[in-house]
Parts: C-alpha cells; sequence; structure tokens
C-alpha cells in the first residue's frame, strides 16, 4: 500500500517500461500528407515473452534458457500465444480508404471518429506527385510508372477541386439553414477524406498485419504506416523485430515441389522445371530468390 503510493507520488512504476519507446509516447509519426501513428500506450517487452513462454515449458526446460533463442525459436516455431503478452495501443488518422483495408483485420479492438456525433474534419489526401502513376499491366491491384507533367499535376488539382467541393455541399448541409443530419450529409464526402481510430492489438496479431501491410504487395498508403509501426516494434521489443524480419519479412517458404528441385540443382544435376508442379509465378520467384538465371 504504502509502496504504491510512493509510486503514484514520484510517478515511478513496478511495470516493465522501455526508455526507448516511452520517448515515443503520446508523440505522432507523420504518415502522408495528414495522417499520423500515434503511440497511446504499450504493455510488455521482449522479457514478457519469455517469460510467458516459460511458465508453458515449465521450470525443467533448462536448456532453453537464452531470451533471443527462445524468441527466435518461438517465431520459427509459430509457438504465438507469448508473443500475445505485448499489446500496443495506437491512435491512426489515414484516409477512409485505407482504413477500410486497415479495419479487415479482425485481430484487434477499434474505436473510430463517429461522423455522425462530430463534424467531418476538413483534411484529405492529395497524393504526392511520384505516387500518382499508371495501371501496372502485370499487377492488376498495382500502379507503375509516374504519370508525366503536365497531367500529373492537373490530376493532383481535380483531387483537390473535387474533394473541396464535396466538403462545401457538407457543410451546407449541416448548417444551421439546412441542418441535415450528419449521419446523412457525410454521404457527399469522398473516401481521400481522413479518418480516425483508436486501434489496439496485440503483437503475435500486430506481426501478421505488418507481414501483410509492410510487403511490397500491399498498397504504398498503407505500406507507410506499417513501416511506421514497424520503427515503433523495433523499439519496444528488439529481439522479437528481429526474429520477424529473419524468419518472416525476409525469409521464404518452399514448396515440397520446389525444395525437390532445388535439391537436384544442388547435386549439379540437368532439371527441367516442368517436371515439378511450379507455377510459372512459383518458378520466376524460385529464380529470383537463388539468382538462377538459367534455369
Ligand atoms: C495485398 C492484399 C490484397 C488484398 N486484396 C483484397 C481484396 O481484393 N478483397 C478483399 O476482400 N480483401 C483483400 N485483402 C484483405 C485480406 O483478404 C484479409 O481480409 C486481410 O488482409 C486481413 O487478414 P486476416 O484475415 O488474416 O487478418 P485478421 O482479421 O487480423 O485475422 C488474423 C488471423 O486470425 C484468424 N481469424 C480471424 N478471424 C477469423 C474468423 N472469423 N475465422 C477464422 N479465422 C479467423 C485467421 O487465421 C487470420 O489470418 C487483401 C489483403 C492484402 C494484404
Amino acid at each position: 500500500m504504502l509502496k504504491n503510493l510512493k509510486n503514484l507520488m514520484t510517478n515511478t512504476t513496478n511495470r516493465t517500461t522501455n526508455d526507448s519507446l516511452e520517448k515515443y509516447l503520446q508523440q505522432s509519426i507523420p504518415c502522408l500528407n495528414k495522417g499520423f501513428v500515434r503511440l497511446v500506450d504499450y504493455m510488455g517487452s521482449d522479457s514478457s515473452i519469455t517469460q510467458a513462454a516459460r511458465v508453458s515449458y515449465g521450470a525443467g526446460t533448462k536448456t532453453i534458457n537464452d531470451d533471443t533463442a527462445l524468441i527466435r525459436y518461438l517465431l520459427r516455431h509459430k509457438h504465438t500465444t507469448p508473443f500475445e503478452m505485448c499489446e500496443i495501443k495506437l491512435h491512426i488518422k489515414a484516409p477512409i480508404f485505407i482504413a477500410r483495408q486497415w479495419l479487415r483485420h479482425r485481430t484487434a479492438n477499434v474505436n473510430e471518429y463517429s461522423a455522425r456525433y462530430s463534424i467531418m474534419e476538413h483534411d484529405y489526401y492529395v497524393p504526392e506527385e511520384e505516387q500518382l502513376c499508371y495501371q501496372s499491366k502485370s499487377n492488376k491491384q498495382g500502379r507503375s510508372e509516374i504519370i508525366p507533367q503536365p497531367l500529373n499535376a492537373e490530376i493532383r488539382e481535380k483531387i483537390t477541386d473535387i474533394t473541396e467541393k464535396s466538403f462545401a455541399t457538407y457543410d451546407s448541409f449541416i448548417n444551421e439553414d439546412i441542418n441535415l443530419a450528419k449521419e446523412i450529409a457525410r454521404g457527399v464526402l469522398p473516401v481521400n477524406v481522413y479518418t480516425q481510430f483508436y486501434w489496439k492489438i496485440d503483437l503475435h496479431n500486430l506481426l501478421h498485419f505488418l507481414r501483410l501491410r509492410a510487403d511490397s504487395h500491399a498498397q504504398y498508403e498503407i505500406r507507410v504506416y506499417a513501416e511506421a509501426i514497424l520503427e515503433l516494434v523495433k523499439l519496444w521489443t528488439p529481439i522479437t523485430y528481429q526474429a520477424f524480419m529473419d524468419y518472416a519479412v525476409n525469409a521464404e517458404t518452399f514448396s515440397s515441389e520446389e525444395i525437390s528441385l532445388l535439391k537436384k540443382l544442388l547435386k549439379g544435376e540437368k532439371v527441367n522445371p516442368d517436371d515439378y508442379r511450379i507455377s510459372k509465378r512459383e518458378l520466376a520467384n524460385l529464380k529470383q530468390v537463388f539468382d538462377l538465371d538459367n534455369l
């Protein structure tokens, strides 16, 4: 009791804290033109993961006694529950079309800004010049080369213009003369308008989110946020971060067919990829990973 009171008075804590991350508490990391990731709170550390794992392995497991080795083992072998002992709470401001992708991740707790209750802020996303690209021909979900000037600038102007007009209509609907309910008026606003939400997630599910959204296949705009969060994870749980980079982000999974082909190659034998159940895309990836230009 006395100790608790003393903690309150001196603002100290017996909780696990992380000096590097403490500095980021309540700080916003800017993302895109008006968005941010703000660290609201966090719980746990790399030690919380090993502590939880040791409960399940029992005191008798003397061989796995190094934190780094244990975390790398857990991550590699998908022993996921110890990573759920760490939690992070973020405040996110992102364009609605990015929030839609974000909130597909169901394993977080979310509380979003209510546009039924509150007036939408006049903040909207206008892509930088280098993000205005042609539709990719090879990747139906992607972009290719930058659209040259003067067309590029014209597109940016049109995005600004149409969003401003939408806001003017929105404002006219909710002003005192008309007083249209905000929940209906918001329907005229486009999806590049920024929304905000609180997002609390455990480290296991956060890593899953980051694996998908910091990946080159993810849309650039959500990747910007994922990369900002990755930087926080690096400070928060550095051992887990490194294991995640080594075993998930920069790692590859191979099918049994691919392994058979690789084994044959390693023995110096001639290989015909058509003899294997390997798709064109898989083959291209295999060639790229192992620099197999002649395959
Ligand atoms: C590059 C990319 C392109 C995409 N394109 C599209 C698209 O065109 N259209 C589209 O609709 N979506 C698309 N998505 C969204 C994608 O299909 C997933 O909905 C999203 O990535 C969330 O993934 P998740 O379900 O694994 O994550 P979470 O919802 O966080 O779930 C994490 C894990 O929990 C488990 N889980 C959670 N809920 C359930 C449940 N109800 N039942 C069983 N298991 C559950 C699953 O193992 C899941 O992987 C895309 C995602 C990416 C990254």
